[in-house]
């Protein structure tokens, strides 16, 4: 009996002084340095409210845009249930159109964004429909139905899915944000929560070690490095900034000395029928570039070039990859003509 007992510590010894590290790690991560002073992501909280009164009420239906959704704006009357406001009234304008409709009424709960300026004031704006409670009962079933059906394996499952949640939240998305190199510190933590979590769900063994490797392997046969290093650092480029690292003052030249006039070059059609039109071409042309985000073509993504193609102030060809395609076909073209059955001719023709 105490021999078990004993096997079982030293075998429990390693998954504690792994979550101890992982644990340590994430508070490490999440502390703010000396020299680091908060962004401006730090004034923009969200919180979830109820709708108490609809004190206008100016949408109507529109069938001819918005499938039937109901499209204008709405002054509400909200009391903040969360964060630090909780408790306060506050009145917002709700706008809907065809693509941000938020459509509610009295009773409702939502989520809304509180944004903070400089002078202290904040405001509230209405960012979508509060599912927590719906969302809360459905996880909890699914958790209960683990527990049930899998019994000790299906706890096993769920500590070991936390873990993974929990490194790619408090490990992964913090390293990013500081600027820690993207691929290794992906695969290192991908590694790292495959095996404790697999070690959760089969103990310690051959099939373990197996999964193990077969998950970080996986990782490891991304179909070209260089566009999973671009896509991570995309997905960086995206992230809320939550700390920047300005080591001194921001001096006054710095700052805007004119009012900004707003620019819609986002705006891709007066016509809301030829804008989705021009989306759906995006969208295929984006689709025939590869992908890698270069800015070799001069746009800073594939995405952007395709606009550009799409708003005419660009060609498909600005991308080097499709340029190099159209010359090989060239080339092949000349050589076919030349009599040749390859196209090596027509691209010596070429060169
Ligand atoms: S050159 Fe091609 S691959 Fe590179 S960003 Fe432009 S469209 Fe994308």
């Amino acid at each position: 009996m105490k021999d078990k007992i004993l096997h079982t510590l030293l075998r429990a010894l390693p998954m504690a002084l792994v979550l101890a590290v992982l644990t340590g790690t994430a508070v490490w991560l999440s502390r703010m340095g000396e020299d680091e002073t908060a962004s401006d992501a730090i004034r923009l909280m969200y919180a979830s409210a109820e709708v108490t009164a609809v004190l206008a009420d100016n949408a109507q239906e529109d069938h001819q845009n918005s499938e039937g959704r109901r499209v204008g704006d709405q002054e509400l009357e909200i009391r903040i249930l969360s964060g630090d406001h909780k408790g306060e009234i506050m009145t917002v304008t709700n706008y809907m159109s065809a693509l941000f409709n938020v459509d509610v009424d009295q009773g409702d709960r939502i989520i809304v964004r509180i944004m903070t300026d400089e002078d202290g004031s904040y405001y509230a704006s209405v960012f979508n429909y509060d599912r927590g409670i719906v969302l809360g009962v459905f996880l909890l079933i699914f958790f209960a139905l683990l527990a049930v059906l899998g019994g000790k394996k299906g706890v096993g499952a769920l500590a070991g899915l936390l873990l993974t949640l929990g490194c790619i939240w408090f490990i992964l998305i913090p390293c990013l944000i500081r600027g820690v190199p993207a691929v290794p510190v992906t695969i290192g933590v991908s590694a790292v929560s495959a095996a404790a979590g697999l070690i959760f769900l089969n103990g310690y063994s051959k099939k373990t070690l197996c999964a193990v490797c077969g998950c970080v392997g996986g990782v490891l046969t991304v179909e070209n490095a260089y566009v999973a290093k671009a896509r991570l650092q995309r997905l960086r480029r995206y992230l809320p900034v939550s700390r920047n690292h300005l080591e001194q003052e921001v001096r006054d030249a710095l700052h805007w000395q004119t009012d900004l006039e707003f620019a819609p070059v986002l705006k891709l059609s007066d016509d809301m029928e030829q804008a989705l039109q021009m989306m759906s071409d995006i969208d295929r042309i984006c689709g025939s570039f590869p992908g890698l985000d270069c800015g070799s073509c001069g746009a800073p993504s594939c995405r952007s070039l395709a606009e550009d193609v799409v708003k005419g102030e660009a060609k498909e060809s600005d991308c080097i990859f499709v340029l190099r395609e159209e010359i090989r076909s060239m080339a092949d073209a000349l050589g076919a003509m030349g009599g040749h059955a390859s196209g090596e001719k027509g691209r010596e023709v070429l060169k």
